[in-house]
């Protein structure tokens, strides 16, 4: 069982957190929050990496479907004109194809962070999915109006600013997909573990 201090989670700016030049304002927030960032690096990963992240499993990619046609529902959106269908199986895999056209735009910046139960207070300092939704306070919230509205008309996916795994077990995961083994740094937070 690992120490409290050492739950690790998987974040990742994205192209429009990179071209705001957000990196620096993302990461302050983490660390005044007491987190820690144990690994760190600016890239730009290739298609089949970006493919491989994103779930390939039919409920994942249903499930962004499903999201979709809700909100075409909700603001009286006809799916039908601009996909053709309105089964979530076919637009699912659209926009999981939209989002890794938008991760391929500028570099992306991944990192480790560590800390007490690092997985759900890293959602919460990032915001819920859609920004025009997130409170102000949260990145997404703060840096973003983006909507699926907006973003479904212009087929493309919602720029959100940071990527943030979902669990403990996600976060495993997608650190071993984007760090491979790598050794994370070690070193001990003033105020945080001394
Ligand atoms: P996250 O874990 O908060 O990033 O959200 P999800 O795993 O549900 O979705 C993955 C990403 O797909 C989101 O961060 C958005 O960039 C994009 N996305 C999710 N839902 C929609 C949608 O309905 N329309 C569009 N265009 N993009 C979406």
């Amino acid at each position: 069982m690992k120490h409290p201090k050492e739950e690790q989670t998987y974040v990742m700016i994205k192209p429009d957190g990179v071209r705001k030049g957000l990196t620096g304002e993302i990461i302050k927030r983490f660390e005044q929050r007491d987190l820690k960032i144990v690994a760190l690096e600016m890239f730009q990963p290739g298609h089949e990496q970006l493919d491989n992240h994103y779930p390939k499993n039919e409920e994942w990619i249903t499930r962004l479907g499903h999201k979709t046609l809700t909100t075409y529902e909700k603001y009286g959106y006809d799916a039908m004109l601009d996909f053709g269908t309105i089964d979530p199986v076919v637009i699912g895999p659209e926009i999981r194809k939209w989002l890794i056209d938008y991760m391929k735009t500028a570099p992306l910046v991944k990192m480790i962070v560590q800390g007490v139960h690092a997985v759900d207070v890293v959602r919460k300092i990032a915001g819920p999915t859609m920004p025009y939704l997130a409170e102000v306070g949260t990145i997404r919230g703060d840096f973003s109006i983006d909507s699926p509205a907006l973003a479904n008309k212009e087929k493309r996916a919602v720029m959100n600013i940071i990527h943030c795994s979902e669990t403990p077990e996600e976060a495993a995961h997608e650190i071993k997909h984007w760090f491979g083994d790598v050794k994370v740094c070690d070193y001990k937070r003033f105020g945080v573990d001394e």
